[in-house]
């Protein structure tokens, strides 16, 4: 007779998984993403969207009552404080996106500098926040970034702006640092990304000395990207600093092709699904080889994934919730992997993003265009949230 094993984690419990969610809340969320799974809805929803939003009507509230409810955690810090405590109950820790994108100006610039650094002082003082997030693009032009990727080279005016962008991040890291609170760098679309690689790179040699407290993002979608985070590891060690790493498959997919198409390049994505997997596998095995060097997190959605991430772990001998290792879902997807990781003992953490409801409808799209489905199969969110009313409805 075979002896039956305890399974390391179940991502089949939806009880546990949607329990901070009471009845009503989970058949929101079931309206919501049925909504979602239809692509032709989406695709007209996003445009009415950004049109409503261009023409200054007035639909955020409807925005902030659905789509931001299910995906964001308040419109300010103070807003997310009761969705952070309620997820800290079940031991699931908080990552803090202040989620505004493709800004312009150095006041929105700084804006958001100093938004990040209020979440930095309100990580500091609170157990279950341990990281925030930046997007380069949100403290320094896209534009500059992408004459940079493109090797032009900045007249005088530029490049002044493009050292006052450099001088936010640099300061964000710095109180980071000095709060021992981490900081994610997120990754962008491939014609800006090399000098966000080049920054972060720069950063976490200075910042990350004595631990982890600056991260890079690898987009395993990126045929390119596995030698790369190998490449940075090596370099990190050379410099006696602890490679920091966040490693997601990428959001920009269809974006990048359509690109690569339009200007006639060969596309940076790897030629399939399989392609993007192997390589994600593959980055989670060799940061765990390394993990003693490498602190990184496997921000993911893939149940395959997770579980590899946390049975290797497991044929280490490794501590569930050692530091240099954690697993991020975003906020309002994947609730099965956080909080059953969490319950497992790892350390399970959520994305949150916040922020004014017309500052985060980039993200928010993103996130509906995720959630659809182009076969007419049900999406995998649904089907949990299905699962779990069938069961409480017994
Ligand atoms: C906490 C967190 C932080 C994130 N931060 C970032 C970030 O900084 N930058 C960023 O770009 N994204 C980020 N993402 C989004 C992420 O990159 C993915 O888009 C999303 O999580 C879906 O991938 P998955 O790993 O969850 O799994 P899956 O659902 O298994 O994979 C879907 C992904 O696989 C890839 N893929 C799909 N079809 C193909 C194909 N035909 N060929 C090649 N590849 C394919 C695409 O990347 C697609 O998004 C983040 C996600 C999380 C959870």
């Amino acid at each position: 007779m075979t002896k039956a094993t305890t399974p390391i984690v179940d991502f089949e419990n939806t009880e546990y998984a949607f329990a901070m969610k009471s009845d009503e809340a989970l058949k929101k969320s079931a309206w919501l993403f049925g909504m979602m799974s239809n692509a032709n809805l989406v695709n007209l929803g996003a445009k009415a969207t950004l049109l409503a939003l261009k023409m200054r009507l007035p639909i955020t509230w409807a925005i902030k009552q659905t789509i931001f409810e299910q995906f964001c955690g308040g419109t300010t810090l103070l807003e997310c404080v009761p969705n952070i405590d309620k997820m800290a109950k079940y031991g699931v820790t908080t990552m803090l996106d202040y989620g505004t994108e493709a800004k312009q100006t150095e006041t929105d610039f700084n804006k958001t500098m100093r938004s990040i650094n209020t979440a930095i002082r309100f990580a500091k003082d609170n157990d279950t926040v341990q990281v925030v997030v930046m997007k380069l693009t949100g403290l320094m032009p896209f534009d500059l970034l992408a004459k940079l990727n493109n090797g032009e080279k900045l007249n005088a005016r530029e490049s002044k702006i493009f050292q006052a962008g450099k001088k936010r991040v640099d300061s964000i890291c710095y109180v980071a640092c000095e709060n021992e609170v981490q900081v994610y760098i997120d990754a962008e679309e491939s014609w800006v990304q090399n000098p966000i690689d080049e920054i972060a790179m720069e950063m976490i040699l200075r910042y990350n000395k004595k631990q982890a407290i600056v991260f890079n993002t690898y987009q395993m979608y990126r045929h390119d990207r596995l030698a790369y985070l190998k490449k940075t590891a090596r370099i990190a060690h050379k410099n006696n600093a602890i490679l920091g790493a966040k490693i997601v498959r990428g959001a920009y997919m269809d974006k990048e092709r359509a690109r690569a198409t339009r200007l006639n390049y060969t596309s940076p994505i790897q030629i399939s699904k399989a392609k993007t997997d192997k390589d994600y596998n593959e980055s989670l095995t060799y940061c765990l080889s390394n993990y003693k060097r490498i602190s990184f997190c496997a921000a993911t959605h893939n149940a395959e994934s997770s579980l590899l991430l946390a049975t290797m772990m497991e044929k280490r001998g490794l501590e569930r919730n050692h530091p240099h290792i954690t697993f991020c879902q975003l906020y309002g997807m994947s609730d099965n992997l956080t909080f059953n990781l969490s319950k497992a003992g790892f350390t399970a953490s959520k994305y949150l993003v916040y922020g004014p409801v017309r500052d985060v409808v980039p993200y928010l799209l993103r996130r509906a265009q995720e959630n659809t489905s182009v076969t007419g199969d049900i999406g995998r969110e649904l089907k949990l949230i299905k699962k779990e009313v069938k069961r409480r409805k017994k």
